[in-house]
């Protein structure tokens, strides 16, 4: 080699960042770069292959090897050791290149008499680009020196490539242009089609080449300490009781104060890469191990040090989480993840939301599906390749994004929304009329909410009142704990909002997956079987009461309606409804108005409430069947994971069973029953449980239409039978008997 020392470094990225902020095509950029880096490199090969598409290495310029291979040789990921490269995102340094495995001979190269090879990936934040390699005759390894002066002209090279100095006739097609589609999970049904906003848009590194790097170098230290002092800051407000917040921000304190971190950025400004373009090279080595690190300890770190060096890139560029874009008129939001706070502040306004994180049943996802808003979470990668403003479409039908989509794309996909709009009328225009069978079988139409945003939909979907009111989203978006008099007006604005009709308030059900953060959480070893909803409210009763005495203050006089989530055994109903009772005479002791009526019911949400004795049932003014949890445990299948939360159908004649067995308990004691899990809004599933006998249902308000629709066209009794033949059958579900039957229907 020639010269890698760090002033040789820093002449070569001078030359480099000149040639390619020069005039001409971009091949004849390639071109002089490759022998600038030969030259500077003392090599007799330097080649780069760029990415054609997400299969293909494209050999498009060289020195070295011979000319006429330059576009003509292609390889595809992971073949030969350029391909290793590129897959593995590692380098592949070697004395002796053709006897090294995975070597691939390419006679039209030349490359044969080549014995030493380096190369090195050319990728900017874990998305690769292309490879660099150089080749020598002189069988010899290269220096460590040597990889490191090469990755850092790889990284100028991958920084200049997003600003476009690559692109054109012979290089690369301009980067985040092309359409891409990304597969995520549904976590609120709904499409919806406009332009990407990002949460967190990306920084843009616009001079990653320095001539002074000591004045880089105060640079960095000075924003590094600006980073440490509000990581600190950041600590001291964090309540001591949020443990995961702690351990991100202690995670954040330990990278900013990590001499290695610092001293791998330092080395890179000395070799003449500005601050940003030396934060980013760690940034991007960071995402290159995340994509092969399965250990999801290490990964939460690495993705700890994304967020630290994004704060970094920003406190650098002076370029803020608002960046001065406006918001676009249809914006759909894309985050890696976003809290509930987050997503109820920018409220309505979003047409859809895109994690690359978060979970169907996670907090985002109950607000998205308060807000109605499509959203899809799991689009891996997509933060890295959205761009402000982007044409986005979201399909939350089958949990598909399309980013920059084809006009034959965008075609189909208006054409399927046009036919759910027009759906959408159809349902609208049957909100006056009854949910009636053909032969006269009344069903109750309620909806689920759980936001005071929800309320409008009370009177637009035409639901006979609020089925479940989830009364722990005001718990889950605040930084502490609401207080009793913000609970009361709340409470009271949702009841008006009613204008009488009723609300059945279900009290709070935390723990699980709904994790207060200003509350000590448990660490349990299964959460969702653990100390949730209604035992802690029985066990440390304060919060319980609270909110008891909140909502019966918002009654005002008002009939009352409460039920409490995750009853398991008779007691613990009784024992919760003599807190109501107690709150009830503590108010009247002191003097407040109380509800002209109250009534208290219990979610059936296990199994072993359905067998719970006679006297159970007597004593609950009414039923909610939680078809969520019930299912759930009833099949043991955790309802958030996703390898086995559809592995059992609903219409599963056992499950079927249970609920026929809960509704003549029900009637038998003459107790209301209605069923408030997502299945209630899934057409077919709902007419199968007006078949197994319940009369009242309650969901999302836009299921309430097509729920509706169905069930007009229904004859029960035809139904009921085409289910009972397949549940003597032997079938395991009723599922492909019930699909026939609606063929049938006009
Ligand atoms: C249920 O479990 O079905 C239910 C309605 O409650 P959640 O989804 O809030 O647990
Ligand atoms: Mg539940």
């Amino acid at each position: 080699m020639v010269d890698t020392t760090k002033s040789g470094s820093r002449k070569l990225l001078g030359r480099l960042r000149d040639t390619l902020a020069g005039e001409g095509p971009a091949q004849e950029r390639l071109d002089n770069i490759t022998h600038l880096i030969a030259d500077s490199m003392g090599a007799e090969v330097c080649s780069i292959y760029l990415l054609r598409d997400a299969e293909t290495l494209e050999l498009c310029a060289t020195e070295g090897l011979k000319q006429e291979s330059v576009h003509q040789t292609r390889l595809r990921i992971g073949e030969g050791l350029v391909g290793r490269v590129a897959k593995t995102a590692q380098p592949v340094n070697t004395d002796d290149a053709p006897s090294t495995k995975g070597f691939r001979f390419m006679p039209e190269t030349g490359e044969e008499i080549f014995s030493s090879f380096l190369g090195l990936p050319i990728q900017r934040l874990g998305e690769m680009l292309g490879v660099l390699v150089v080749q020598s005759k002189e069988k010899r390894a290269f220096f460590d020196d040597d990889v490191y002066a090469l990755e850092v002209v790889a990284m100028v090279l991958a920084e200049m490539a997003e600003l476009g100095a690559l692109t054109g006739e012979g290089g690369m097609t301009a980067p985040h242009q092309h359409a891409v589609m990304f597969h995520g999970t549904v976590g609120q049904e709904g499409v919806a089609e406009g332009q990407v906003w990002l949460h967190e848009p990306r920084v843009v590194v616009t001079n990653p080449v320095t001539d002074d790097p000591d004045a880089e170098t105060e640079r960095l230290e000075e924003a590094i300490e600006q980073l440490r002092v509000g990581v600190d800051q950041m600590l001291k407000r964090v309540n001591p009781a949020d443990k995961d917040q702690r351990d991100v921000l202690d995670a954040y304190r330990m990278f900013a104060n990590s001499r290695g971190w610092r001293r791998r950025m330092q080395d890179s400004i000395s070799r003449g890469l500005s601050a940003e373009a030396a934060v980013e090279k760690e940034q991007s080595a960071a995402r290159a191990r995340l994509q092969s690190v399965p250990d999801a300890y290490l990964r939460e770190r690495l993705h700890d040090l994304d967020d630290l060096s994004n704060r970094l890139l920003r406190i650098l560029s002076g370029q803020g989480s608002e960046t001065g874009a406006e918001m676009p008129k249809d914006p759909i939001l894309i985050a890696r993840s976003i809290g509930p706070g987050e997503l109820l502040d920018y409220g309505r306004k979003l047409k859809g939301i895109v994690l690359e994180e978060g979970s169907v049943g996670g907090h985002a996802a109950i607000v998205a599906r308060a807000l109605a808003i499509p959203l899809i979470v799991h689009a891996e990668r997509i933060t890295g390749e959205a761009l402000n403003s982007d044409h986005i479409l979201v399909d939350g039908e089958q949990g598909v994004v399309h980013l920059r989509p084809d006009d034959s794309v965008v075609t189909a996909f208006r054409d399927k929304t046009a036919m759910a709009t027009a759906a959408q009328l159809r349902f609208a225009g049957l909100r006056g009329q009854p949910a009636e069978t053909t032969d006269g079988v009344n069903v109750d139409m309620y909806m689920n909410a759980g936001l005071m945003a929800d309320l409008p939909s009370l009177e637009s979907s035409g639901a006979e009142g609020v089925g479940l009111f989830r009364t722990e989203l005001q718990f889950l978006t605040r930084n502490q704990m609401p207080k009793r008099s913000e609970l009361k007006e709340i409470y009271s604005r949702v009841l008006n909002a009613a204008h009488g009709k009723r609300v059945q308030f279900r009290t709070l059900d935390i723990g699980s997956d709904k994790v207060l953060p200003y509350m000590k959480p448990n660490d349990e070893p299964n959460p969702a079987l653990g100390w949730r909803a209604i035992r802690v409210g029985l066990d440390k009763p304060g919060v319980m009461r609270w909110q008891l005495q909140a909502l019966i203050r918002a009654a005002n006089g008002r009939p009352l309606t409460v039920m409490f989530p995750f009853i398991a055994q008779f007691d613990e109903f009784r024992e919760g409804r003599d807190h109501v009772m107690r709150e009830l005479d503590r108010e009247a002791a002191l003097g407040h108005p109380l509800p002209e009526k109250v009534e208290v019911g219990a979610m059936l949400e296990m199994p072993s409430l359905a067998f719970s004795p006679r006297q159970f049932f007597e004593l609950a003014d009414f039923i909610s069947i939680g078809g969520n949890d019930l299912k759930q445990f009833f099949f043991a299948a955790d309802r958030e994971n996703e390898r086995v939360r559809r592995r059992y159908d609903t219409l599963n004649v056992s499950f079927l069973s249970l609920i026929e067995r809960i509704v003549e308990r029900c009637d038998d004691a003459n107790t209301p029953v209605s069923f408030c899990g997502e299945d209630a809004g899934r057409p077919l599933e709902a007419m199968c449980f007006v078949a197994m006998g319940l009369r009242s249902l309650s969901m999302r308000p836009a299921s309430i239409g097509p729920v509706k629709h169905l069930l007009r066209r229904v004859n029960l009794a035809d139904a009921k039978a085409v289910i009972d033949e397949a549940r003597v059958s032997g079938s395991m579900s009723v599922r492909p008997a019930v699909t026939e039957y609606l063929k049938t229907l006009v």
